[in-house]
């Protein structure tokens, strides 16, 4: 049986040792140069969020001697680790532009041709494109987006605004904040922020608590902990969400901004809070409660969308009219079509990306046609 895989990030490799690991004939592909190229390219101070245990993928741990909370160097090593320890050689470079439906299985079309597979999984990642802001007017300075952001360097003596405060939001103007940059978060929506830990534990162990009670019990009981802990948001100018964390990640899919710093910085007035932008003009800025402030740069750290449509074409039936994956890490609605880390998860996303992988491999060895098995 044959597997095409599609992006060599910690997902597609992920995916790839599980399905080696039950004897699925393994080619994965991707369109960069690097396995691991998204972690390669985020900004130099990134450490993870989720604690060292709950960020590894099956089959291999962090090397001793990395902290609780691996940086970004110690990630891409941990990644390039893994993909030798499980014997994974990606074709690198190779774009794929479009996955159809050929007899009992998949025909992958990429840069260098066309390949047959019995089963594709697509893990080209929940963040693959980022959103473009539509703020009206227009800017007289760079606009970047926050995957555009390395360090505070370039930014030195330049009066910032980084519009977003979720979790790379928050990173971004705390490094330029430490930087001494003259930084300012623009923040519409209302948020749920969660310490880094609890007691010690990491915050994304509590996801646990979660399933043990549901999402709304767990955030009934956590809510005056958390108070206690961070306060409120309306005590740093920011909305409180009307939701708890788990109703936000379960209803809306989404993940609260872990604070590593942030708020300090709010509190100690060396990153300036004000509302969602309204309209650009020449370097100023106008925001939602009509005042206005000059600017040399933004940095939209506004997120990503998810639209596989180009690549499965309009009528995949394992898409929503939106074009993302309705199931991720488990059989979809196109028997042998597999996505891997597509959903947020209150547990971490490398800790929900793991257990996909193994689900995906599970689902393969167990429900396709015996008569491709080796
Ligand atoms: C700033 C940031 C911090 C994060 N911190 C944490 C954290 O602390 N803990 C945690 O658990 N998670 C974290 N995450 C979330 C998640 O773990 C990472 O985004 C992770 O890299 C997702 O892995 P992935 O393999 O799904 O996607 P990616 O790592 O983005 O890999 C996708 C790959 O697909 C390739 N690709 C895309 N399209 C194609 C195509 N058409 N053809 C061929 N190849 C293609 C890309 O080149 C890329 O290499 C973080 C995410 C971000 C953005």
């Amino acid at each position: 049986m044959k597997a095409i895989i599609v992006g060599a990030g910690p997902a597609g490799l992920a995916a790839a040792a599980c399905l080696k690991q039950r004897g699925v004939t393994v080619t994965l592909l991707d369109r960069a140069q690097t396995i691991a190229s998204s972690w390669r390219n985020h900004y130099d101070s990134l450490h993870l969020h989720t604690a060292r245990g709950r960020s590894t993928l099956p089959g291999l741990s962090y090397p001793k001697g990395v902290g609780k909370y691996p940086s970004r160097e110690q990630v891409i090593a941990y990644l390039d680790a893994y993909a030798q320890h499980h014997g994974l050689a990606p074709r690198l470079g190779c774009t794929v532009t479009a996955i159809a439906r050929k007899g009992a299985g998949w025909c992958v079309t990429h840069s260098d041709g066309a390949e047959q597979a019995d089963i594709v999984v697509v893990a080209t990642s929940v963040n693959g494109r980022p959103k473009t802001p539509d703020w009206p007017g227009t800017f007289d300075g760079p606009i970047l987006h926050s995957t555009d952001y390395r360090n505070a360097g370039p930014f030195a003596g330049r009066r910032v605004l980084v519009v977003g405060f979720g979790n790379s939001g928050g990173d971004i103007a705390l490094d330029l904040s430490r930087a001494g940059v003259d930084v300012t978060v623009a923040v519409r929506s209302p948020v749920n922020i969660l310490p880094k830990e609890l007691f010690g534990v990491p915050i994304t162990s509590f996801g646990l608590l979660t399933k043990l009670l549901g999402y709304r019990t767990a955030d009934i009981l956590t809510a005056p902990i958390l108070r206690l802990k961070i306060g409120q948001a309306e005590d740093y100018g920011l909305h409180s969400m009307n939701k708890g964390p788990g109703a936000m990640v379960q209803e809306d899919g989404r993940i609260p901004m872990i604070d590593v710093g942030a708020l300090g910085a709010i509190k100690a007035g060396r990153i300036t809070v004000k509302p969602g932008v309204k309209a650009l003009a020449g370097r100023t800025v106008r925001f939602d409660d009509d005042s206005a402030a000059p600017f040399d740069t933004i940095i939209a750290a506004i997120g990503y969308k998810v639209d596989l449509r180009p690549l499965l074409g309009p009528d995949c039936a394992a898409l929503d009219p939106q074009g993302r994956p309705t199931v991720s890490g488990g059989p979809t609605a196109e028997p042998g079509l597999y996505f891997c880390s597509f959903r947020v998860s209150p547990d971490g996303q490398l800790f929900a990306t793991s257990r996909e992988a193994k689900a995906i491999a599970a689902d393969v060895a167990d429900t396709l046609p015996r008569k491709g098995r080796p």
